[in-house]
């Protein structure tokens, strides 16, 4: 299935990561369900975060790919509810960051930016690490608290608000809705014709 829409914001690599499983009307749409959409979903978002391009990916590789996915979802989530995060989706994320090739280095000493992230050689270890360490960065970092749903009718994106004022992720939120119900509509019947 080939989608032209992906909820991508662009602006957090974990944000887009955990929105990547769109929920509407109470139903869930996965835009990592299938190896093409992870790699439409992965083109979106690495022209934003100027990383390399997916390669192949297989079962194993997939199923990490979706579990740190759930897993950053569920944190975000119990952060929004003011809860505790589970053991298990911190132990997931964990264990991709202790599997990742992705290192961080410091550059030439300056005020801004020293911290350089490194992805050493190409393919999935990469940027399932690259993912995993932004999810790091994310709960490490002083943007937990300000991490929000979208005020639009049905919207069930998550963003960093970095505006006291902003209220939607997107100022197309509407159209992006629609989209997502098109896509969720399309998914179901090619489910039933495979039935
Ligand atoms: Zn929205």
């Amino acid at each position: 299935m080939v989608v032209d829409y992906y909820p991508v914001l662009g602006e957090n690599l974990a944000v887009d990561l955990a929105n990547s499983w769109y929920v509407m009307d109470g139903e869930g749409f996965d835009f990592l369900g299938t190896p093409e959409l992870v790699a439409g979903w992965w083109d979106e978002v690495r022209q934003m975060a100027a990383v390399q391009a997916m390669t192949a990916l297989s079962g194993a590789d997939h199923r990490r790919l979706v579990a740190l996915r759930d897993a950053v979802r569920a944190i975000l989530l119990s952060v929004l509810d003011g809860g505790r995060a589970g053991e298990d989706a911190l132990a997931v994320v964990t264990a991709c960051v202790t599997r990742s090739p992705v290192r961080r280095t410091l550059a030439a000493p300056g005020r801004s930016a020293p911290v350089v992230t490194v992805i050493p050689g190409e393919g999935a270890a990469g940027i399932l690490g690259l993912l995993a360490d932004a999810c790091v960065q994310l709960f490490a970092g002083p943007e937990v608290p300000v991490i929000r749903r979208c005020e639009g009718p049905g919207c069930p994106m998550l963003f960093v608000r970095h505006h006291a004022r902003r209220r939607h992720c997107h100022s197309s939120c509407a159209h992006r809705g629609r989209q997502a119900r098109y896509y969720r509509r399309q998914l179901s019947v090619r489910h039933d014709e495979a039935r």
